[in-house]
């Protein structure tokens, strides 16, 4: 027994998107079903929904920034009840024996973490996201919103903000230290706001000054254009932790050079071309250069109570779900302030 739910979907690689039917399973006893209200729109929806990552599963239905209520529990379920403010990430499954899933890091599974949509569960079955009324979770990969973020404004952080807090945390964004935040996008905006929360000394590095007010108001110190190359001279060495969110090719020496000794240059941001690198950059001054990727469900529960504290949500526009193609072409145009988020009630 499956439930029919309404749904967009992307019948095809690149072909827009429009209203299907999917089925859902019945909730098993670890499930639980939630009513979904709003769903944010990633970068990497479009990436997948195009395929230009890689071959994707079709039909698709994206979306892994889902925020809702619980509508029913399984006979086993003990964290969740109706009723209860809930959301789901990037994943909804993963061994859960491993070393890393069992240290609480479920996006590094030995055997592979279940994405929330575009991948093939371990029932077998495909997973879809979150453009679509309702979706069944495991109660173990389902969060919970604390009462004081709006479930709009949360939704984005599902993907958006662990992607940026996570990064912030492990290198240790704080007082006395000088962050900087490449590009101010979806996911560029919600990084600034959390270093500026975990009392950095942030900067924003964008390709103009266009949005400068913007980044200073969501709590940037300080704002450069990058289409500037002395901008590259002026701040050299300044900075401890670089988190670059582009997906442009960027010049990784010229970067590099900004940090610190010591400091680290982190890409949750990545260009489809391989990038190359003099490493000469790296050794003067023992410099990283790193990736991240999300972050597990333990740090993801973290990061909500962490924005809910500081009243930290996501700048959105909120759509009908008849304007997600265009909203597609608006992000790939950067013409987004900062997160479209689809009122699922209009699908
Ligand atoms: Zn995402
Ligand atoms: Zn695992």
């Amino acid at each position: 027994m499956t439930r029919t739910v309404p749904a967009y979907a992307a019948p095809a690689p690149g072909a827009p998107l429009e209203r299907t039917t999917i089925e859902r399973r019945t909730p098993g006893p670890h499930d639980v079903l939630i009513d979904i209200a709003y769903s944010g729109i990633c970068h990497s929806d479009i990436h997948q929904a195009r395929d230009g990552w890689a071959e994707g599963i079709f039909p698709m239905v994206p979306g892994h920034e889902i925020a809702g209520t619980v509508a029913a529990v399984g006979d086993a379920v003990t964290r969740f009840a109706v009723g209860d403010r809930v959301g789901v990430g990037c994943l909804v499954d993963s061994c859960r024996t491993c070393e890393f899933c069992l240290a609480g890091q479920e996006q590094n599974c030995a055997d592979g973490s279940t994405g929330t949509y575009n991948a093939i569960g371990r029932d077998g079955e495909p997973t879809y996201g979150g453009y679509a009324t309702q979706v069944v979770v495991d109660e173990n990969f389902t969060v919970r919103i604390p009462d004081s973020l709006p479930l709009d404004v949360a939704a984005p952080l599902l993907c958006a903000g662990i992607t940026m807090y996570s990064p912030l945390r492990h290198w240790q964004a704080g007082p006395g230290k000088k962050v900087a935040v490449v590009g101010l996008g979806g996911l560029g905006h919600m990084g600034v706001k959390i270093a500026h929360a975990l009392g950095a000394e942030v900067t924003v590095l964008s390709q103009s000054l266009r949005k400068r007010e913007d980044g200073l108001k969501l709590g940037a110190d300080h704002y450069h254009a990058t289409a500037d190359g002395k901008v590259f001279d002026e701040l050299a060495g300044t900075f401890d932790l670089i988190v670059s969110t582009v997906s442009a090719p960027l010049k990784l020496g010229g970067y590099l050079k900004l940090l610190r000794p010591d400091g680290a240059l982190v890409n949750v941001g990545a260009p489809e071309e391989p990038v190359s690198l003099n490493l000469f950059s790296l050794i003067g001054g023992r410099k990283t250069l790193a990736g991240s990727n999300i972050g597990g469900i333990p740090e993801t529960q973290e990061m909500l109570d962490f924005c809910a504290e500081h009243g930290l949500g996501a700048e959105i526009e909120v759509i009908r779900a008849d304007q997600i193609n265009e909203a597609y072409e608006r992000v790939v145009a950067s013409d987004v302030r900062y997160r479209f988020v689809i009122d699922t009630a209009t699908i």
